[in-house]
């Protein structure tokens, strides 16, 4: 039995979701003829209570799209020293939109109002690039799925309204704090001017995401979608997917939230564990106690059992629990993991 705990990613649609692809209606959405591919994008602007969405082949992509239509080039974004649109996405944020980051040393991924508001520059100081925009993660990847305190995010709105920029969210796995009660659909679409969501984290399906907000903002978001390479044809096989998954595998992430939590438990009380962040979603982030337990050691040991877990770098190592992570594997990880020594 191989278990893969490396990512949420690596699931394979199941057969509900399977079927309900194969039974798709689809046109060319390059055209805007294809009735599954605007039936989901309808739903989930619908579900944010925003105005429009488009259909993204990945997270990065929406992201980008969001980024380069907030900003022009020489601008400055404001996120996390931890956000994936700066440490994950290959530097397009120069690459797309000639945009630099100004990076905030924030907790778990999460920054403070005051933070965001110390990191703007002042905008008639034109030595120094001009704030437009800040982007929020939620969960926070690095951050080990920590959920954003919703407080918090509305007194990052008053900032940037005072200041006048805009404020997107990388939603990636924005379900697992929906998941968690961390907000509501309608508050994040109230708070935020973009959001992207991933359909191919937590909800399990093999490609797609969405960017969501203004009618105004898709309208051009379309052409720079188009400018990326990101326009598809009969891509309602895969808005199927999407559909699907917002119908039946929003409700079932409270378990990956708890066998992620039960990973966790067991790893604080391991004597080679010098630390666990605290697991709010379905990311487990650990530290091993160094140099007696080595990482390459512990990821080699459970590798050889099946199990697979991925090194996130300076001593970090990271499980996800996923739609593809049965209750039997989870028994299984927990028996090996309790029996390991190093
Ligand atoms: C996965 C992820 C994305 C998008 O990644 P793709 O692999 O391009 O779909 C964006 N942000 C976060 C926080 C992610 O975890």
């Amino acid at each position: 039995m191989e278990i893969n705990l490396i990512s949420d990613t690596v699931t394979r649609p199941t057969p509900g979701m399977l079927k309900a692809m194969m039974q798709a209606r689809v046109g060319d959405d390059v055209f805007k003829e294809d009735p599954t591919v605007t039936a989901l994008e309808e739903k989930v602007a619908a579900y944010f209570g925003m105005e429009s969405a488009l259909f993204f082949p990945s997270g990065t992509m929406a992201n980008q799209t969001g980024i380069k239509y907030h900003t022009r080039p020489g601008d400055q974004l404001i996120c996390d020293k931890y956000a994936h649109v700066y440490n994950y996405e290959g530097g397009g944020v120069s690459f797309n939109s000639g945009v630099s980051c100004k990076l905030v040393d924030g907790e778990r991924g999460m920054m403070r109002a005051e933070q965001v508001e110390d990191a703007i520059n002042p905008p008639d100081f034109y030595h120094s690039p001009r704030t437009r925009l800040v982007c929020i993660e939620n969960t926070t990847n690095k951050g080990g799925g920590a959920c954003w305190d919703t407080e918090e995010l509305r007194k990052i709105r008053a900032v940037c309204d005072k200041h006048g920029l805009a404020l997107h969210l990388d939603g990636a796995r924005i379900w697992n704090a929906l998941a968690n009660g961390a907000g509501t659909p309608a508050f994040f679409g109230e708070t935020f001017d973009t959001i992207s969501v991933c359909l191919s984290k937590g909800l399990g399906c093999p490609v797609g995401s969405l960017l969501v907000g203004s009618r105004e903002a898709m309208d051009e978001a379309l052409r720079i979608r188009k400018v990326l390479g990101g326009g598809m044809r009969q891509a309602g096989y895969l808005a199927a997917a999407g559909i699907y998954a917002l119908d039946h595998h929003i409700d079932r992430l409270g378990e990956d939230h708890q066998k992620a939590r039960e990973i966790g438990e067991l790893l604080s009380s391991l004597d080679f564990v010098r630390y666990v962040a605290p697991v709010e979603t379905n990311i487990v982030i650990f530290e091993l106690d160094t140099p007696r337990a080595s990482d390459s050691d512990l990821v080699e040991k459970l590798g050889q059992q099946g199990i697979r877990l991925i090194g996130m770098g300076q001593g970090k190592l990271r499980m996800v629990t996923h739609l593809d992570y049965t209750d039997r594997m989870h028994e299984r990880v927990l028996e090996i993991l309790s029996g390991i020594s190093l």
